[in-house]
């Protein structure tokens, strides 16, 4: 794979015959040492030569092979020439992250204290693959979660109107179209609202470890001892569903545009399967915003009853909402020119710096808080977006510390010893579903965000503001 380092931490994997620049990464030796371990740099080079791609494609520190696009890649296109591809969003349709502050401090709260509301927060947050135990919705309700997104559990009473601002999109993408979804999704879909999910997804009570920037930090309302709550999920069954659905589409639709690799299918952005996909993508999106919402709920409810404490005591805010599954209408300075493109970013999160016309008042003259989960045992990142993001990466930075080890792998390294124990001894209280993907998910089976955070500290793209350790994680 040709490979040039530009700077010290962004590397051209792929320039054209005219010396143009096709596809960039950005990571350090360590990490690149581990990426070419898998397919991440072959995808990244294939998504670059797909039609209409505005250059170049992108992968994130955090990259690691996925499904035809690599988790952890950025890829713009046009909307008159590009394509829009299900491989380019993945499986769980706007996976996302949600971060709260609260009013609580960890001098505050005694362990018993934390152990009870790990206990409460396991038995009333429904997870775990499989069939939710969540809303009771009537198809009514569902059209609405599709059509409104986070403000529809909002007008049932579960979260405040102006957690809409703090959230990507306002919580509600558009187009959304209801119609656009097949009735197996809808099924799949009507008992899963309010449900975390397996696996990888989590809610996470957190101390505030380390502040960077006090500025950020300041207007994210972040401070060191503070408690914090993490909060990871996508659209369930439903947005999986919606992935397959159109995958099989596209294999049988004369519009698609077939490659080499068969999981990079795509279709042109104005083609009328394209123009579908992008409307039940939409609603799939807007059915994890409204998840995400009713989780929190569920979590304030329990933190409140749990600790005996009322809503003003908690003070249980939004810092953020984002989304690292998605493709989306964005309009981006291209040459000098405002241009509107459509950015899938897999496994990557938006990065708006200060200034930007979408972001609230309070993060105007700082830029949006991006939100960089670590693993369950050691540290989490507040980061935030920036200038440089905007002109280098399409305002997008990295999701996560990415895996380091597949899940074959991890369960191997866990066998014969108790994670729970380990991590209760190392101060984190882990409650977990199914023990299988407590092995999968264990701390060494993610790569260490430190390096990370940092990766995208020194480039410029997401300095970091805060860092977290985790006190209580819930896990599919
Ligand atoms: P993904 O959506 O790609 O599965 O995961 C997003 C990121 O969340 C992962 O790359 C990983 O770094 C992080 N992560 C996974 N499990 C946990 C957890 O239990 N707690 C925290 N803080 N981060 C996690
Ligand atoms: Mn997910
Ligand atoms: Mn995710």
């Amino acid at each position: 794979m040709l490979m040039k380092q530009n700077s010290p931490h962004e590397w051209v994997i792929k320039t054209d015959a005219q010396g143009k620049i096709r596809a960039v990464l950005i990571a350090d030796q360590q990490i690149i040492d581990s990426i070419k371990q898998d397919g991440t740099l072959k995808q990244l080079s294939s998504v670059a030569w797909l039609p209409g791609i505005c250059e170049p494609a992108l992968a994130m520190p955090d990259a690691h092979q996925g499904y035809g696009f690599p988790i952890g890649g950025v890829a713009a296109f046009y909307p008159e020439t590009g394509v829009i591809s299900p491989g380019g969003v993945g499986y769980d349709i706007n996976c996302g992250v949600r971060l709260y502050r609260t009013n609580l401090d960890i001098q505050e709260i005694k362990s018993q204290q934390l152990k009870l509301l790990a206990d409460a927060l396991f038995q009333n947050i429904p997870a775990g693959y499989g069939h939710g135990k969540g809303l009771k919705l009537n198809q009514k309700d569902l059209n609405m979660v599709f059509l409104k997104g986070s403000a529809w559990p909002i007008s049932q009473g579960m979260g405040e109107i102006s957690e809409i601002d703090y959230s990507e999109a306002n919580g509600r993408l558009s187009p959304a179209d209801p119609e656009k979804v097949s009735e197996r999704a809808k099924t799949r879909g009507i008992t899963q609202l309010g449900t975390l999910g397996g696996g990888n997804h989590f809610l996470e009570l957190a101390r505030v470890d380390e502040i960077y920037q006090k500025e950020a930090a300041g207007a994210m309302g972040l401070k060191k001892g503070q408690i914090v709550l993490w909060l990871h999920s996508g659209s369930r069954g439903l947005g999986h569903q919606v992935c397959d659905d159109y995958l099989r589409l596209f294999g049988s639709s004369p519009e698609a545009i077939h490659q080499k690799d068969r999981q990079l299918i795509s279709a042109p952005i104005n083609s009328r399967i394209g123009q579908d996909y992008l409307a039940a993508l939409g609603a799939a999106a807007n059915f994890a915003f409204a998840n995400r919402q009713v989780l929190a709920w569920l979590a304030r409810e329990t933190i409140q009853q749990s600790l005996k404490i009322g809503p003003r005591d908690l003070g249980l805010s939004l810092v953020y909402d984002v989304a690292h599954n998605i493709a989306k209408l964005e309009t981006h300075n291209i040459s000098g020119r405002p241009t509107r493109l459509l950015v899938h970013r897999k496994g990557a999160t938006r990065a708006l710096g200060p200034g930007h016309p979408e972001l609230p008042a309070q993060y105007q003259a700082v830029g949006q808080p991006v939100l960089l989960p670590g693993d369950m045992g050691r540290a989490s990142f507040v980061l935030v977006g920036s200038r440089k993001a905007q002109e280098k990466t399409f305002a997008s930075s990295a999701h996560g510390a990415g895996r380091r080890l597949s899940r074959t792998q991890a369960k191997k390294l866990a066998k014969n010893r108790n994670l729970i124990q380990e991590l209760l001894q190392s101060g984190v209280q882990v409650r977990c579903q199914n023990p299988k993907s407590l092995a999968e998910e264990m701390p060494q089976a993610y790569k260490d965000v430190h390096i990370v955070a940092k990766i995208l500290d020194e480039t410029g793209i997401a300095p970091m503001v805060a860092k977290t350790v985790p006190l209580l994680v819930i896990k599919g």
